[in-house]
């Protein structure tokens, strides 16, 4: 089987004691054994300690947060605030500079709270911000509201698309350098494409802005599967959804910065948090940690290779954001676990039925890219720390005999 599977190969080998004890965490994955998960970019399951965060906090400390004085409402505002601590701690935050960490309900809630409570209130008439144009909608329709606002008020502001190279799998660099200029404000961007899954080189776009520039980094398909340093990337605001870090829906941070603009102090959350949601994402970040993730982004980047170095040789399938004549060991090693591909004459639903028939759960359909139109749908499998090389064998299999 040879080339670039050597190291894919050894990869795997090497952590497959490590991935099978903590697959064994999973009960809905242990307890299905003839399903195959491949939808862990829309969601991930939970390990049973997240689980059990859940059940522990709701029967022994039970309250709202910040609001009694007596011993469940006590230990629940205190959760919370060592929640906070703990996205920090996990983001690489030192604390030495002034920052912030908010709860929200996710992503989309957390993207649109910096520009409907942050942005639009610092930018100016002739001012450019760069955003995505082909990353998930929720990176760019909060932009694009703040541009609507703020031109009822008589402030133009011009959005500008940060490029994106399919070829590479990353935004192209050189386009990007030229797109910043003296009037940049902000810029948006997204850590891994949830279609094609590559990880930007996001100090390359620090060093296109310049140092006064605050960057906004959408993590919601970073965090839990590499590591994300706030000081390694030097951006301003870190935004992710728990439930696709392994912990539950309506769930997610925005850690803020506040060292290149105002204290990001959103108005919107000021009711009773989601404490058992914010209790199960300590949870899930202090497994992330013991996991260790970089070694799950290299167990998830090294199935990634073994999956897509045999769809590519499978003549009616065509994998998106890549091309067939890259050389080995570029863009496509770099896939964090995400795959998108079409085949040839079946149509990407049909296709996606086919798979579940088989027991393979994947995503079928437009994928909420900014951007793609009416472009047809496609097939996208997604795996986190808990699928094996099995799994992606078994689904190789079953996409060679649909030639
Ligand atoms: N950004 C990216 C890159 C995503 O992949 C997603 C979800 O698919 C979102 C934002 C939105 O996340 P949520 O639905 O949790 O708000």
């Amino acid at each position: 089987d040879g080339m670039p599977g050597d190291t894919t190969a050894d990869t795997l080998e090497e952590l497959s004691g490590w991935q099978r004890e903590l697959r064994e965490q999973f009960p809905i994955i242990t307890g299905h054994p003839d399903l195959v998960y491949f939808d862990s970019a829309a969601t991930s399951q939970k390990p049973r300690a997240v689980l059990g965060a859940v059940s522990e906090y709701l029967t022994t400390s039970n309250a709202n947060a910040g609001r009694g004085a007596y011993p469940w409402a006590n230990r629940t505002t205190a959760m919370v605030e060592r929640a906070r601590r703990r996205v920090g701690e996990f983001l690489g935050d030192t604390g030495r500079e002034g920052s912030g960490v908010h709860f929200t309900g996710g992503t989309t809630e957390g993207l649109r709270s910096v520009a409907r409570d942050w942005l639009t209130g610092l930018l100016a008439d002739g001012d450019e911000i760069l955003v995505p144009f082909a990353d998930h909608r929720a990176n760019l329709e909060p932009w694009l509201e703040t541009q609507r606002l703020l031109r009822l008020q008589g402030v133009t502001v011009r959005l500008r698309g940060l490029p994106y190279q399919e070829v590479s799998g990353d935004y192209d660099h050189r386009a990007l350098a030229a797109a910043a200029g003296p009037r940049t404000r902000f810029a948006a961007v997204t850590h891994v494409h949830h279609v094609y899954g590559g990880d930007m080189d996001v100090r390359r776009i620090r060093e296109a802005v310049g140092p006064d520039v605050p960057i906004c980094l959408d993590a919601a398909q970073s965090i839990g599967h590499l590591p994300v340093s706030v000081r390694e990337l030097d951006v301003d605001f870190v935004v992710f959804s728990g439930h696709k870090a392994l912990a539950l829906p309506g769930t997610g941070a925005v850690w803020a910065r506040d060292t290149r603009g105002p204290e990001f102090r959103p108005g919107g959350w000021q009711g009773t948090p989601n404490t058992a949601g914010i209790a199960a994402l300590t949870a899930a970040l202090d497994w992330l940690d013991a996991a260790g993730t970089e070694r799950i982004a290299r167990w998830t980047t090294a199935l990634t290779a073994r999956f897509t170095d045999r769809l590519h040789r499978l003549s009616p399938y065509e994998i998106l954001g890549c091309q067939a004549s890259l050389p080995a060991g570029s863009a496509v090693r770099r896939r964090h676990g995400i795959v998108t591909f079409r085949h040839r004459d079946i149509p990407s639903d049909d296709l996606g039925f086919i798979l579940f028939s088989h027991g393979f759960m994947v995503r079928a359909d437009s994928l909420c890219q900014a951007g793609a139109g009416d472009r047809e749908g496609a097939v996208r499998v997604s795996l986190h720390v808990y699928n094996t090389a099995e799994e992606v064998d078994r689904l190789l299999t079953l996409l060679e005999t649909l030639q």
